[in-house]
């Protein structure tokens, strides 16, 4: 299949050949017409790095906001820093032709009292839980929430729990997006509780 045929605005398209991108990918290719239906359905896919999914997700989150509010409404946690840059790489490349404005909630990244102005935050689940709770980020927006790399979040100490208070914090409902490279039961019912009700994809 091709990406055109997967129905993106053209701000988009132009993105993905900006970027090199001929055809999309496995994922891309089973994700994103189940992450565009409307309404939202939360997804839990299985994924490696290497296969695309951060160009699936960027695209899902791309595809949904509305250019005219400059309050967040995507929400990416990333286990890492390291990971957090080159997601939010990949988004504002697949973005370049929109106005997208992009931001990052890692530790220390937000000046002491201000306020994060941007459409799609990438961070890691503590510093994105300290910015709600001291009012830095405005989170009644916020219609998708992307849980990246689950099972290197579960291995690190605390971050679950964080997670699970981040996502609580955003009371819009969001449509929530979760990937894995593995499922281990921890993570399969991590998943279930955290993303119910979702489409699931194994590769
Ligand atoms: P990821 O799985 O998100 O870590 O992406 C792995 C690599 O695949 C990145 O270097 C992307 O730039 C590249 N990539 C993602 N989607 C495509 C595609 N449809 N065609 C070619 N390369 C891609």
């Amino acid at each position: 299949s091709t990406f055109e045929e997967l129905g993106l605005h053209e701000n988009l398209l132009k993105g993905i050949y900006a970027m090199k991108f001929q055809k999309p990918s496995k994922i891309q290719e089973r994700a994103l017409p189940l992450l565009l239906q409307n309404p939202p359905r939360n997804m839990i896919a299985q994924s490696q790095s290497g296969t695309g999914k951060t160009a699936a997700f960027a695209l899902a989150i791309l595809s949904r906001i509305n250019y005219d509010s400059s309050n967040p409404q995507a929400v990416v946690l990333s286990p890492s820093r390291e990971l957090a840059r080159q997601t939010m790489s990949v988004i504002q490349q697949m973005g370049q032709f929109t106005n997208v404005k992009t931001a990052f909630a890692i530790k220390d990244a937000i000046p002491k009292g201000s306020k994060v102005d941007a459409q799609v935050i990438v961070a890691t689940p503590g510093a994105l839980v300290d910015a709600v709770r001291k009012g830095q980020i405005n989170a009644k927006e916020v219609k998708v929430f992307v849980l990246d790399e689950a099972d290197n979040m579960l291995d690190q100490h605390s971050m679950g729990d964080q997670s699970i208070k981040a996502k609580n914090l955003i009371t819009s409902k969001p449509q929530i997006l979760l990937f894995s490279a593995t499922f281990p039961d921890i993570v399969r019912n991590f998943a279930a509780k955290f993303a119910p009700a979702a489409n699931e994809i194994r590769l």
